[in-house]
């Protein structure tokens, strides 16, 4: 088999004694592979490179496409930017996949049948980071979710169902309350959904569909969610097998991808040798099937789960009466190599197939555009006089348009409608959206011109929002109230 080519980096802290050891075990399974190492985190920070990585590194983590990554530190300080983030967004990794299993009875949990993957969108959501302080007491941060985004997250986890024979998809989303966003998403899901029928689905409020993975994980298989919830979930998940530090997080481009533990560097037990490298290893494991290497992938992880069903446990994991030796980093690995070949007998054995999954999600459907008429728009403004009286506010603008093919439809403070006949009881806020609809499609230049009234009234216009239709279907959400 032709060697892949690989980055690797060693990391900080415990990172350099569980990448040797990792890379130790997947070489006696007989992983080919061309290693190529770079240095990215600490040492690169404290050299002055803000993103912890140079240009050297960057070329060779482009050339490879694979990359497998020690834990790294972030210094403490300002200023500096994190190299996963750098990372995700620069080489397009759009889905976080967490597997997140319990490896009962080998290691103690509350949920001993727990089985379930967590896909998390990763680029999207509110992860743009475009935030605003509008007025005195407002600040913003934009929710963006693209339908090609999240079209190739749900069939990326579809995909990976199909390929590791997993029964379920279920999505998570909140589109209950927002509509628009988390409203396409689970439209989405439900139109890819009918491209495998051999899949079942179901789809839950982001809530109670937490409250229910916490309480019975069992019922779940593949989750997909976007990418705060995921984020969230991901962790929970984690938390939940009882061993948070045997997981694992393969970020999946189109092109590259990254294989990492989800642990830290650890730098309290750094140097000592006693670090469990289970976590980076399992990742190791990941990326091998993710290169078409399955069969060494099955490989390792069947000796790794023979060894720790062995009872043979780094002090981490490490239970009286349930374990049965302590060993280092070193025995540890040790142990592994040689249950190579060997089965588990209690815990699942691992089976894995060498499916490409990534031609079938690079394909998006085509979609005629539709046709977009411009119907009116919200305009956002900062106003703090009258005692905050809505109706003092909307006779204002009322009168301030009588003249205007717009007509003022509604006022909202903080979503909810104050004008006309509006709530009294809540309290307002010195931010006000104000909604102006026509019955026929408008211009921008009559925006303009409504605008420019405001301004000739002395308002402070924090920002507009236009109201169009697609296809005569409304592309906004209505007030709570209106
Ligand atoms: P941590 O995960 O490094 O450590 C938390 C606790 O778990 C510590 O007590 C540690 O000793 C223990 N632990 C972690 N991994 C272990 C292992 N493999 N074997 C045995 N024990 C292990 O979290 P932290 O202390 O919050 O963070 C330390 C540093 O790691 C910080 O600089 C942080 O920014 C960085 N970090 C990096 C990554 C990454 O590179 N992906 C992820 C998380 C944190």
């Amino acid at each position: 088999m032709a060697k892949t080519p690989i980055t690797v980096a060693y990391g900080d802290g415990i990172g350099p004694e569980i990448m040797k050891a990792s890379l130790k075990i997947l070489l006696a399974a007989g992983a080919e592979l061309e290693i190529e190492t770079i240095e990215i985190g600490e040492q690169a920070y404290l050299r002055g490179l803000e993103n912890g990585m140079d240009k050297h590194a960057w070329e060779v983590l482009l050339r490879n496409k694979v990359f497998y990554k020690a834990p790294i530190t972030t210094p403490l300080g300002k200023g500096y930017k994190s190299v996963n983030v750098t990372i995700r967004k620069s080489l397009g990794l759009f889905a976080n996949v967490r597997p997140c299993v319990s490896y009962y009875p080998a290691i103690d949990t509350r949920h001993p049948m727990m089985n379930v993957v967590i896909v998390r969108e990763n680029e999207e959501d509110l992860y743009a980071g475009i935030e605003h302080r509008q007025t005195q007491e407002v600040y913003q941060t934009l929710k963006l979710m693209t339908r090609p985004g999240s079209e190739k997250i749900i069939r990326y986890a579809f995909e990976y169902a199909r390929a590791n024979k997993r029964k379920k998809v279920t999505a998570f989303t909140k589109d209950n309350i927002m509509k628009m966003t988390d409203g396409m998403f689970h439209h989405m899901f439900d139109e890819i959904a009918l491209e495998y029928p051999d899949i079942q689905t179901e789809h839950m409020i982001v809530d109670i569909g937490t409250a229910r993975l916490a309480d019975t994980p069992e019922m779940f298989d593949v989750i997909v969610l976007p990418n705060l919830y995921g984020d969230i979930l991901s962790d929970v998940a984690a938390q939940l097998t009882g061993s948070v530090g045997l997981g694992v997080s393969s970020n999946i481009g189109e092109e590259h991808a990254m294989f990492e533990a989800i642990h830290g560097s650890a730098p309290d037990i750094a140097g000592r040798g006693i670090a469990n490298p289970s976590g980076l290893l399992l990742a190791g494991v990941a990326m091998l099937v993710h290169i078409g290497q399955a069969e060494v992938a099955e490989r390792v992880h069947n000796a790794w789960k023979r060894t720790i069903e062995d009872g043979i446990h780094t002090g981490d994991v490490f239970r009286v009466g349930r374990s049965r030796e302590k060993v280092s980093t070193a025995e540890f690995t040790d142990a592994v190599i040689e249950r190579l070949g060997k089965k588990p007998e209690l815990l699942r054995v691992v089976s894995y197939a060498n499916e490409p999954i990534m031609n079938a999600v690079q394909k998006l459907k085509d979609r005629p555009k539709e046709k977009k008429d411009l119907m009116g728009v919200d305009v956002f403004i900062e106003w703090d006089e009258n005692g905050r009286s809505a109706d003092r506010l909307g006779e204002r603008i009322k009168a301030l348009v009588n003249t205007s093919s717009l007509e003022l439809k509604m006022i909202t403070n903080r979503g909810l409608k104050v004008y006309p006949d509006g709530s009294s009881a809540a309290f307002h806020t010195d931010h006000w959206r104000c909604r102006f609809v026509s019955p026929t499609p408008i211009t921008h230049a009559q925006i303009l011109e409504l605008l420019q009234r405001f301004i000739d009234a002395n308002f402070d216009i924090i920002k507009t929002e236009n109201l169009y239709y697609f296809d005569g279907k409304a592309g906004f959400s209505l007030g709570q109230g209106e």
